[in-house]
């Protein structure tokens, strides 16, 4: 550098044509000075600005949220007050005029000493207005719900990457980490032990590639509170395209998560009550099926011998009518009584009875055909209707029946026990009701217990009459 050509430049000259604004304050802050390009950025004339002071009531500064500075604040005051050169300094001077701000990148140093009333303080600025935004981002993003953290991209493998940079109020408040205690540190001081690993390894293998991700993960507070975060990550890249950090907006969705897990609970729990309801109500319909087979069936059978009861050998009686009336020769219908069966009850009780009763029916039903009909009317009275080709085949039949009853009585305890028969028929020539048919039946059968019983008695229109 040539200093003496250095010399030749006049100072002057400089300031009055430097694109810079440059103000000169004395010792006691009055100024001296100010060039154009300072008159023009804070719109005054030379003799508005010329001896004013700090404390000139028309200077009104900014900082950069907006709150007023204090005198004391001024550039100009702490260059007087500490002796100390500032740099950078972001102002906004407001117009008194017309309420608007310009932003200003400020400079201050002081020349020569000021405490023997010789020294200069400078202040030189340039107008950022233009490149400050009407509001500030970081401000956003600072005080946003959404937790903010920032990582740089390099290193970012356990246990000490990626290293944190920045994070915002939400992240302070839900973590209570200061930003202090956690600038440098990496987010994994916030995992623990129900930290999902094949969550990490997803996020860690994004970053690996450089990609965006988004996650559920489970992290814990500085007093170890688990909380459940939804995250982004976003990489961010510089001018040249290369990704330098990583941002990761979070959001607590721990109520949510909860809500979510009760009400699955309350899914699940009324899908097992469901079932159970289910359970109970098959168990419930089974057990009214079987109790209305069992009702079904007391209504037709006769409890002791299990034959038909008097109203099931009616109603299968009637179907024999209708298919002899369709053509098979005659009905024959009887009514088969034990002789004396009070003198088994009496002899040898009740339950004897019972077995002599069973056993009566029992060899009814095996001395019939399938296709027969047999029924207990009730007491020691049974029934029987079969079709049969001719009156003299069903008497024989019915005989033999009579007769093969008292033999498989013979070696029994309550021997003998012989039975009665009444007997009637109904011809493709008699449509008898049923009714009628029992009814001569049962004249017959008293006709065979007067002729000494052990017999079987067929009905005949002129019997009895005189
Ligand atoms: P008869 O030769 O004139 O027919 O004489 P009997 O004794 O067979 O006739 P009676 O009508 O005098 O008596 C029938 C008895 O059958 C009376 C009754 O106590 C008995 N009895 C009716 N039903 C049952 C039953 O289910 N079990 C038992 N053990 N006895 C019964
Ligand atoms: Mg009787
Ligand atoms: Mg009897």
């Amino acid at each position: 550098m040539n200093v003496p050509s250095l010399e030749r430049v006049k100072l002057l000259n400089l300031l009055e044509n430097a694109n810079i604004g440059v103000v000169i304050h004395a010792h006691d802050t009055s100024i001296v000075y100010a060039n154009p390009v300072a008159l023009r950025l804070l719109r005054l004339t030379y003799n508005q600005i010329i001896g004013k002071d700090a404390l000139d009531p028309q200077w009104r500064f900014i900082d950069e949220h907006n709150n007023t500075l204090p005198v004391d604040d001024y550039p100009v005051s702490r260059v007087q007050r500490n002796q100390q050169p500032l740099y950078n300094e972001v102002l906004g001077v407001v117009d008194s005029q017309h309420q608007d701000i310009s932003w200003f990148s400020v400079n201050a140093y002081c020349e020569g000493d000021l405490r023997d009333g010789h020294g200069f303080i400078v202040v030189s600025f340039v107008d950022i207005t233009d490149k400050k935004n009407l509001f500030s981002f970081e401000d956003i993003l600072h005080n946003t719900q959404d937790i903010v953290v920032v990582t740089e991209a390099d290193n970012i493998d356990a246990p000490f990457g990626p290293k944190i940079v920045y994070v915002n109020k939400a992240f302070e408040q839900l973590t209570g980490y200061s930003a202090k205690e956690v600038l440098g540190e990496t987010p994994r001081i916030l995992q623990g032990k129900d930290t999902d690993r094949d969550t990490t390894a997803r996020i860690h293998a994004a970053l690996k590639r450089r990609e965006p991700c988004q996650e559920k993960i489970l992290n814990y507070s500085k007093t170890g509170q688990p909380y459940w975060l939804e995250l982004h990550i976003i990489p961010l890249k510089n001018r040249f395209g290369e990704v330098t950090h990583f941002a990761a907006i979070e959001r607590d969705v721990t109520l949510s998560t909860h809500y979510e897990a009760a009400l699955e609970q309350r899914n699940s729990d009324l899908r097992t009550l469901k079932q159970e309801l289910q359970n109970v109500l098959n168990e419930r319909t089974e057990a009214l099926r079987q109790s209305n087979t069992q009702l079904l069936r007391m209504a037709h059978e006769d409890p002791l011998t299990g034959l038909a009861n008097r109203k099931a050998f009616f109603e299968q009686s009637q179907q024999q009518l209708a298919r002899m009336r369709r053509g098979a020769s005659c009905l024959a219908v009887a009514i088969v009584d034990v002789d004396h069966f009070k003198r088994i009850n009496d002899q040898f009780g009740h339950d004897v009875g019972d077995q002599a009763l069973l056993h009566v029916a029992q060899a009814l039903r095996q001395g019939l055909r399938q296709e027969d009909v047999l029924g207990r009317l009730g007491g020691e009275e049974f029934a029987i209707s079969m079709l049969c080709p001719s009156r003299l085949i069903g008497e024989e039949s019915l005989d033999r029946l009579r007769e093969s009853i008292a033999q498989s009585c013979a070696e029994q305890a309550y021997a003998p026990l012989t039975v009665s028969i009444g007997l009637s028929f109904a011809e493709n020539q008699t449509p008898l009701a049923l009714e009628a048919l029992l009814k001569q039946a049962d004249q017959a059968l008293y006709q065979a217990k007067d002729a000494g019983r052990n017999r079987l008695c067929c009905f005949s229109p002129h019997d009895g009459e005189p």
